[in-house]
């Protein structure tokens, strides 16, 4: 039997949290892990309590939903709200993350981006993480190869 490899393994599981995002504009899922232990996960949606873009429509302000917390910050704040340490930890996302979501990965200490699709990858972003000495790398996600694995077992 051959074992599932972590890359995988995490990336699948932000594929999986991304099938539950709100906003209709783009799905994302991101995973944080410490030790190859899932410590948090997110996918982009609205704030607790408040309506989803699904159901009542993407709220437009310069080319942007602004309903909607990013996957990436929904896994930090996860981790801030439940006192988990991120330092030194490794985030798997789908997608490349926005400037916003990368400064916030580069501040709460995390050291490693793998991400499986590029996304409009910000200059600024990139000359962040280089700076901050974080490790970002895009590895191959094939949903084909992860259900031949499922259906095996
Ligand atoms: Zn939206
Ligand atoms: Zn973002």
């Amino acid at each position: 039997m051959k074992r599932i490899q972590w890359h995988d393994y995490f990336m699948a599981q932000s594929h999986l949290l991304a099938l539950r995002s709100t906003c209709t504009r783009l799905s994302v899922g991101a995973t944080i892990t410490k030790d190859n232990r899932i410590i948090a996960g997110g996918y982009n949606g609205s704030v607790s309590g408040e309506v989803h873009c699904i159901d009542e429509g993407c709220l437009m302000e310069d080319g942007h939903c602004i309903r909607t917390i990013h996957a990436e910050m929904n896994a930090l704040l996860q981790c801030a709200k439940q006192g988990v340490s991120t330092e030194n930890a490794t985030i798997y996302v789908t997608h490349f993350p926005c400037l916003n979501c990368t400064k916030s990965i580069i501040q709460a200490g995390i050291k490693t981006i793998y991400y499986a699709e590029d996304y409009h990858n910000h200059d600024y972003a990139i000359k962040l993480l280089n700076r901050a000495g974080v490790h970002y790398e895009k590895i191959s996600f094939n949903p084909q190869h992860i259900a031949e694995y499922l259906l095996k077992a």
